[in-house]
């Protein structure tokens, strides 16, 4: 009897292994393709993403100011703009702690919680709910948020490869039911680099494009191949702006540089007076200038949704589209490419693509706080609070 009990037992069992693959739940992956525009996609060289698009939906998502890497990213993830959820810039000092700066090259400070903890991401959100979470890079998904990381993370290094980040994600997925995150992310920075260094319109953007659409085709195929289902949330955190030495503003003829900190130039400044200096600079910033605009931190266009977050430094100028602002020699080259300006440039929107998510069509420019009640929606864990208003989770069906 309970040899033919176990005989039975042993013949079922891979019938229901094989069960168990048909049924694999979906999951949700959100790749960012930091700096690709959305209107690269336009370009007639992605033939993956044109086809992600065509079949699911598309849109321009409105990057929140500053149009920087990290501000955005947090944004995506906590659907809080940047003065909400903390992050204000990719270089910012917190007046509580004067003599620090946060940087997104120092991981001294930059995975430190300290700098994070003013909004719970989704990854956070969703493993406290039960949903396991795994992340191939996302800024801030290093950092113990209060208290927790992804079930799976890795320390960002620019130099581990795209194959090998596309076979980390697809051996995720070969893992047993237990222990196969449910939420993924993924990210590539080569776009971005190759829009600085060259500028927007140029080959080697065009080159970084396809690669990055070609690594895209090669983890649609991997999921196929173990069929797995997904939702592909496909973003960007910012478009990108050619510039060049004949456009910039040098801080140095309107204010001698030893009368301020200079916590971030290029597109925007942010600028703190030095001791003391706080009348002069203003006086000097504070006038009308041609090409960019300096405005105090309380006094900031509204549409910004700027400067009530006290890492705001004291003094914002933003360069005219195409501009550079500068407090010396510049820190990088100027020829190139930039991003950083005000949202509303056209430039600066950034791509949206969306598959298997239950949208369709395109779906117009939206904030792109607006991912994240739709990326919790296909979590299936409840949003928090935050800044979206919910118009992209709304046109799911
Ligand atoms: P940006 O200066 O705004 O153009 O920032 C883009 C850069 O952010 C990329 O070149 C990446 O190397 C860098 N980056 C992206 N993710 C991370 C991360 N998690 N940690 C540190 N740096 C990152
Ligand atoms: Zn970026
Ligand atoms: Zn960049």
């Amino acid at each position: 009897m309970t040899r033919l009990y176990l005989l039975l037992l042993a013949l079922c069992l891979p019938i229901t292994a094989r069960a168990q693959d048909g049924e694999r739940s979906p999951v949700t992956i959100l790749i960012s393709i930091d700096g690709f525009r959305a209107d690269y996609l336009d370009r007639g060289i992605t033939p993956n993403l044109s086809r992600l698009a065509a079949e699911g939906a598309r849109g321009k998502l409105r990057p929140s100011f500053p149009t920087k890497t990290f501000p955005n990213h947090y944004a995506m993830v906590t659907g809080k703009r940047p003065d909400n959820h903390g992050i204000v810039g990719n270089n910012m000092i917190d007046p509580r702690r004067p003599s620090e700066k946060f940087s997104l090259g120092d991981p001294k400070q930059s995975l430190d919680p300290f700098w994070w903890d003013q909004a719970e991401p989704a990854w956070v959100t969703a493993e406290k709910a039960g949903v396991r979470s795994a992340t191939m890079f996302w800024p801030g998904s290093e950092v113990a948020i209060g208290g927790t990381r992804p079930a799976d993370w890795l320390r960002y290094d620019r130099h581990v490869g795209y194959e090998q980040r596309i076979a980390t994600v697809l051996d995720w997925m070969r893992r047993p039911a237990a222990i196969r995150p449910a939420f993924v992310t993924l990210y590539f920075e080569a776009v971005d680099d190759a829009g600085h260094r060259f500028g927007p319109d140029s080959a080697e953007v065009n080159a970084a494009i396809a690669d990055v659409d070609g690594r895209i085709g090669a983890l649609v195929a991997g999921l196929a191949d173990l069929g797995q289902p997904a939702r592909l949330l496909i973003v960007a955190d910012h478009g990108m702006r050619a510039t060049d030495e004949s456009r910039v503003i040098q801080l140095a003829d309107l204010i001698d540089l030893a009368s301020i900190i200079a916590v971030e130039v290029g597109p925007y400044a942010a600028i703190e007076p030095a001791a003391g200096t706080d009348d002069r600079v203003a006086q000097a910033l504070l006038k009308p200038h041609a090409h960019m605009t300096c405005h105090r931190r309380d006094e900031l266009p509204k549409q910004l949704h700027y400067g009530r977050n006290p890492r705001v430094a004291a003094i914002i100028c933003i360069a005219e589209p195409g501009w550079s602002i500068l407090a010396g020699p510049p820190p990088w080259p100027v020829k190139g490419g930039a991003h950083g300006y005000d949202n509303r440039d056209p430039e600066m929107l950034a791509l949206f693509i969306a598959h298997g998510s239950g949208l369709s069509g395109d779906v117009g420019t939206v904030d792109n706080i607006e991912v994240y009640p739709l990326l919790m929606a296909l979590l299936g864990v409840p949003p928090l609070a935050s800044d979206a208003v919910g118009v992209l989770a709304e046109r799911r069906r």
